[in-house]
This record gives structure tokens, sequence and C-alpha cells, in this order.
């Protein structure tokens, strides 16, 4: 595992939890990530920054006033309230099958998440 190479990218141990739950999220709610693996691997990194900045997995994908209100409120909290009620994931990270942009696997690589946080440096 490396060290945290770059304070705007998240920490190996967070990148590495926000994996981990990514995978197990896709499986148990028969969700696939997008055909397009860096689309998965630039929310998996955003949720894991948030995870180091706020405490809180909150979405990536959406612009907050107040990010630390954003989190007590939860409602953005990854899964949020969308995806756990109706398996809407906005960011495209959790796509349902029938889904155009859905791939076929519910697990991604270190490799392929360490070549997005490149391209974001
Ligand atoms: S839209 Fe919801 S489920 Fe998708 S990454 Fe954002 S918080 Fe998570």
């Amino acid at each position: 595992m490396t060290e945290q190479i770059n304070e705007k990218l998240s920490t190996p141990k967070s990148l590495e939890a926000m994996k981990r739950f990514a995978e197990q999220y896709a499986k148990r709610t028969g969700t696939y990530f997008c055909a397009e693996p860096s689309v998965t691997a630039v929310v998996i990194e955003g949720l894991a920054k948030h995870k180091d900045d706020l405490g809180s997995p909150l979405c990536p994908c959406r612009h907050y006033e107040d990010k630390e209100a954003e989190v007590k409120d939860a409602f953005w909290n990854c899964p949020c309230i969308p995806m756990r009620e109706r398996k809407e994931c906005h960011c495209m990270l959790f796509l349902t099958p029938d889904n155009d942009f859905a791939g076929d696997q519910q697990t991604i690589e270190m490799e392929v998440l360490e070549e997005a946080r490149k391209s974001m440096v």
C-alpha cells in the first residue's frame, strides 16, 4: 500500500474501504458498475476523499453550500436515500442491469483506481 501521494487525493485506507463498500453494495443490490471503469474509479475516489475530509462518504457528484451540514443531514451519504429507496444512483456508480451504461462487473481492480487518480492530480 502506498502512502498518500497528494493532498487532493484520498488516503489508501479510505480508498480501499470505499472500493470494498462499492463492490459489496453492488452485489447486495444486484447492480453493476459502469461499462467505462474510469467512471466507477472517479466516483469511488470522490467518496473516499469525502470520507477522509468529512468523516462520511458524502456523494461526490453534487454541489453543496455546506458539506458538514449535508453530512449531518445524511440524505446524500452514500448509499444515499434515492439509491436505497429506488436504486437511483445519479453518479452511475451502481447501475441496474437495464441501464444502457451498465457493464457486467461488480468488482474493480485497484490498478484502475490508481490510474484514474493519476489523472486527477
Ligand atoms: S448517487 Fe447516491 S448511491 Fe450513487 S454515489 Fe452518490 S450517494 Fe452513492
